[in-house]
């Protein structure tokens, strides 16, 4: 039987896994989700000595079980590769009191590479799979990770082009050398006079442009997007959490069905979304605890049931979580109303015409799943500080905010259940907050701070910023935001 994914807006809008993420988004502004769960079968005698590779299998094709098993080794083989720079892929580190799940192996050194380097693959094969010939031009507008991410995914994966548009004064120094210097033939960065509002909204206008679609359709091309909304980027998050299990039964931190906790440093709600998917296909998850910063409408969602967004937007040390609209919490909503399409309809339009909605006559086992706090600034610095005098270890700022509100939740609750921290980004990604929180030092520029996180961490320089400030630079173009459109019809020879 194949599994059915359905838009969380349009109980008769089905599609099957490949579909899904061909189209990323529902054409009724729903997100594809599963209505019932694969079954799995979780073995942790055997697990514990799976390579994460083994894992992926496992769990990929039960999820996207319209794909081969040949296709799908062909994704994971390609995708989790050496491109990691450590053979666990993700590997689980015991400090005191936690367990941190470093998700930032990959080529960016954040979290996102987990799904973007599998995600190119899927596309292809599931494009192949329903003879499309079309070449698949990826859109992306990027408030710095996410581009550079995707682009990593994407270069020189036959059949696909990226174009990534970021906004010219930003990003960090270190954010924009990672995507101007970015190798591939098929990839393009431009950078745009404008916010990243307006790289956004143009990018959207692109793709609902009925001409330039069919224009793009003359020339055997089509446009598909890699944001976290494509349900090809939620499945491959399921696995690292089945894999942070395995790990902790086969090192003897916990036996075979003992529940452990998660906690999540969430912005746009998808990597805990995947951690919920886990749990639905039987991994024993206790509470799955939603960290935020200041920008801290979850927290206020999970307490009172409203979700408000009305309310002013923080700038933080943890920019990927500076996020007012969490996306994927659509499809926990979807859920928690009974899998109601017209309900979440409902919700998810008083959202854009109020600002608000309020969630009643809801599922509240799956809301009991949940726990939620939130860390301010001065919390996430001083967390920092505390992981690294108690374990000689540095966090990056999204993962001290986990951190942060992991150790809130422990005193408050007394919950004692073996907790494992995701961590969302390496501290070389964000240098100078990680050496200004544990040595006090401020003004300092991002390479000289590297080389001081350098020395306090003893972790060698991951290659994804070692030696980035002489790389060289290949993309040097900037268009005003009224020319985007311009500028990918001239990169496409349209
Ligand atoms: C994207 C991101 C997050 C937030 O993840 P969501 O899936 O959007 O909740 C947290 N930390 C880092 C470093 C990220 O890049």
């Amino acid at each position: 039987m194949t599994l059915v994914y359905q838009s969380t807006r349009d109980e008769k809008n089905t599609v099957t896994a490949s579909q899904a993420i061909l189209q990323g988004l529902a054409t009724d502004g729903g997100l594809f989700t599963p209505v019932s769960y694969p079954q799995v079968e979780l073995d942790f005698d055997t697990l514990k000595d799976a390579s994460y590779q083994e894992v992926a299998k496992l769990v990929l094709s039960a999820f996207l079980d319209d794909f081969t098993a040949e296709e799908l080794d062909y994704c994971i083989s390609h995708a989790y590769d050496s491109k990691f720079d450590t053979p666990a892929i993700a590997p689980l580190v015991k400090l005191d009191g936690q367990y941190n799940l470093e998700l930032f192996h990959g080529s960016t050194i954040a979290f996102k590479d987990m799904a973007l380097s599998i995600l190119p693959y899927f596309m292809t094969t599931a494009a192949k799979k329903h003879g499309l010939e079309n070449k698949i031009v990826i859109l992306t507008a990027t408030s710095g990770d996410t581009g550079k991410a995707a682009m990593a995914g994407f270069a020189d994966v036959p059949g696909t082009e990226i174009i990534v548009f970021y906004p010219k004064d930003g990003v960090s120094k270190v954010q924009e050398l990672q995507m101007t210097t970015q190798t591939g033939d098929n990839t393009h960065v431009i950078a745009i006079d404008g916010n990243f509002d307006d790289a956004q909204t143009n990018v959207k206008h692109m793709f609902n442009d009925v001409a330039l679609r069919e224009k793009l359709a003359t020339n055997k091309m089509q446009f598909s997007s890699a944001n976290s909304m494509n349900i090809g980027r939620l499945v491959p998050q399921v696995v690292y959490y089945v894999y942070a299990y395995a790990q902790l039964v086969k090192t003897g931190q916990i036996t075979a069905g003992e529940k452990v906790n998660f906690t999540v440093p969430t912005g746009n709600f998808g990597n805990i979304l995947a951690a919920f998917y886990a749990k639905q296909i039987g991994l024993p998850v206790g509470k799955l605890i939603c960290a935020s910063n200041e920008n801290n409408v979850l927290t206020d969602f999970f307490k009172t049931h409203v979700y408000d967004k009305k309310r002013e937007f923080k700038v933080t040390t943890s920019p990927s979580m500076d996020i007012l609209v969490s996306s994927n919490l659509e499809r926990l909503i979807f859920h928690l109303v009974g899998n109601d399409a017209t309900k979440t309809k409902e919700l998810m339009e008083s959202l854009v015409a109020t600002g608000q909605y309020q969630l009643s006559n809801f599922d509240a086992d799956i809301l009991d799943l949940f726990a939620a706090a939130y860390a301010d600034e001065a919390e996430t610095a001083a967390e920092i500080k505390r992981v690294y005098e108690a374990s000689d270890y540095i966090e990056d700022p999204h993962t001290a905010v986990a951190s942060a509100v992991y150790q809130k939740y422990r005193t408050q609750t007394g919950d004692t259940a073996k907790t494992v921290i995701a961590s969302t980004a390496s501290p070389y990604k964000f240098p100078v907050v990680a050496v200004e929180a544990v040595t006090g030092e401020t003004g300092l520029g991002d390479f000289e701070a590297l080389a001081k996180l350098h020395t306090l961490s003893g972790v060698p320089v991951p290659p994804a910023v070692d030696g980035l400030e002489t790389a060289p630079v290949r993309h040097r173009t900037s268009v005003a935001a009224k020319d985007m459109q311009a500028a990918v019809e001239d990169y496409l020879g349209l």
